[in-house]
């Protein structure tokens, strides 16, 4: 997309001065800024390339809280769960507003092991779950091939996960950016944010390349793993946020849906089925920086271990060989709500691995905060990392 030059969006903005200016526009910048036009602010949203065509692009969609909780991190754990129960609603309220689906699926999980090292595993994960009071079961093989008979007999055990659900990312990104301007955002695509200007330790606008600015009282930064490059930001106030890199690949049953119907979990990936006869099959998890390529060891080691558990994987036709960038922060949790630092300075970014799952979550934290009406859990205060950023 050719990059808007900043007398354009300037001469197309409504106002010449925002409650709020969104840098990023991906699922959680979406979000925000449809939630925060809902509470009454005018909000400016800038993203330098396409609407929601970066990580939430390539993003599988799973609504995972209970798949993914980890003992050592209760608060994330919390803040995946609270999200989880918006979901519904949240999915029905995007539909409703803008007549457009969002591919929300209630349609189940189920996490299965190939091995016997891997069922060992499988039994301290379900374990696990059950002192977090988090509804599992255990399926026998038989059990787990009953409902999903795609699998292959030699599985060895398999939990299922009944409320971990599935989202189609690309979907919402399109419903969000929908919503969000019907309800009054600005939204500019294709016009980057060269630096926040804060002058007295307070957020007057920003800046863009060409040194054009728009002054707001507020800026979130949302710019998922590129949020913590953004110029202006003094380093005691930064989020240090690091890209994991993850590449997949979009598949399609030529014959139509019905290969599965559960999100299906294993050692070294996941299989999504969209239920229209496409799926993902996801992702390595590599600390390579801003690299992006696809390589064949990569699309190898997720087709290895794929077809060991669905063998009809190897059946569907390959349409997207997708890679994207996890925005990942020191300790993998979200920097979520406002700096303490530079007055006006929000944060909606380092979801990691979950940043659809947590959107809606997101979108509602970060438009209280914006009106002064909630804080976010000291567990993901932007300001956590000053000691590794200084
Ligand atoms: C392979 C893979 C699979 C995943 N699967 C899942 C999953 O199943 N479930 C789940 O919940 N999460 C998943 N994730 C994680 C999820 O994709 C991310 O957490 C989420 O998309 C982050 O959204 P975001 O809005 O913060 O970032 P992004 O979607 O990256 O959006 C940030 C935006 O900021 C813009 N930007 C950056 N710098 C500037 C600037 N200076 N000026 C203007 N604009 C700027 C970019 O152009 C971009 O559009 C997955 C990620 C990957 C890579």
């Amino acid at each position: 997309m050719p990059a808007k030059r900043g007398a354009d969006v300037l001469s197309h903005t409504q106002h010449t001065s925002y409650d709020v200016v969104i840098v990023g526009g991906g699922a959680c910048g979406l979000a925000v800024a449809w939630r925060a036009r809902a509470r009454g602010l005018s909000v400016c949203l800038l993203d330098r390339g396409a609407l929601g065509a970066a990580t939430s692009a390539v993003a599988a969609g799973m609504l995972a809280p209970v798949s993914e909780a980890d003992a050592g991190e209760p608060a994330l754990v919390a803040l995946g769960l609270e999200s989880a129960r918006r979901w519904p609603a949240f999915a029905g309220e995007l539909e409703d507003v803008t007549g457009m689906p969002v591919g929300y699926r209630a349609c189940g999980t189920l996490v299965v092991a190939r091995d016997r090292d891997e069922a060992e595993a499988l039994e301290r994960e379900l374990a696990l779950r059950d002192r977090l009071g988090l509804e599992t079961r255990r399926l026998l093989p038989s059990e787990a091939r009953a409902v999903e008979p795609a699998l292959a007999p030699t599985l060895r055990l398999a939990l299922e996960v009944p409320s971990d659900h599935a989202v189609d990312p690309r979907a919402l990104c399109s419903a969000l950016a929908t919503a969000a301007e019907r309800a009054g955002a600005a939204l500019h695509p294709g016009v980057e944010v060269a630096r926040v200007i804060i002058a007295d330790a307070r957020v007057s606008g920003v800046e863009l390349p060409g040194g054009e600015r728009i002054a707001c009282a507020q800026v979130v930064v949302a710019a998922g793993p590129w949020s913590g490059a953004l110029e202006g930001i003094p380093t005691a106030a930064r989020v240090p946020v690091r890209p994991v890199k993850g590449q997949s690949l979009r598949l399609r049953d030529p014959s139509g849906p019905g290969l599965l119907e559960r999100v299906i979990r294993f050692e070294g990936g996941y299989l999504v089925p969209r239920g229209d006869g496409r799926y993902v099959l996801g992702a390595t998890v590599e600390e390579r920086g801003f690299d992006t390529a696809v390589t064949a060891l990569g699309l190898w080691e997720l087709l290895r271990d794929a077809q060991e558990l669905v063998p009809g994987v190897l059946e569907l036709e390959v349409e997207e060989l997708p890679v994207g960038l996890r925005p990942g922060t020191p300790d993998n949790a979200p920097a979520l709500g406002r700096s303490t630092v530079v007055e006006g300075l929000l944060w909606a970014t380092g979801h990691h691995r979950n940043g659809i799952l947590l959107a809606p979550l997101t979108g509602d934290l970060l438009a209280a905060e914006l009106t002064g009406e909630a804080v976010v859990a000291p567990a993901f205060a932007p300001d956590r990392f000053a000691a590794v950023v200084a």
